[in-house]
């Protein structure tokens, strides 16, 4: 989250940042210039995260009006609901 080396969610700062700002163990005994950049990492994967589950719904709802658009809704009960409801 320094120097924007890809790591995995896990961890926060890539070994190289680690070692060069004393980031060692927990964030807690960071310093609070790292605990910030911390609070905006975590802030955005959360982000990415909520946008990545709205994508999901929205291709299923695109799946339901593609069967309805070229007629395979008839005796489809996901179609017949989402057209009664
Ligand atoms: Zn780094």
């Amino acid at each position: 989250m320094i120097c924007g080396t890809a790591i995995t969610p896990t961890f926060w700062v890539c070994t190289a940042c680690e070692q060069a700002y004393a980031l060692g163990g927990s964030w807690k005994n960071w310093p609070e210039w790292a605990k910030a950049l911390r609070n905006d990492e975590r802030r955005e994967r959360r982000r990415n995260a909520k946008w990545r589950e709205y994508t999901v719904i929205s291709l299923d709802e695109v799946e339901v009006l593609e069967r309805i658009a070229y007629g395979d809704c008839n005796n489809d009960p996901i179609g017949e609901r989402f057209l009664a409801g």
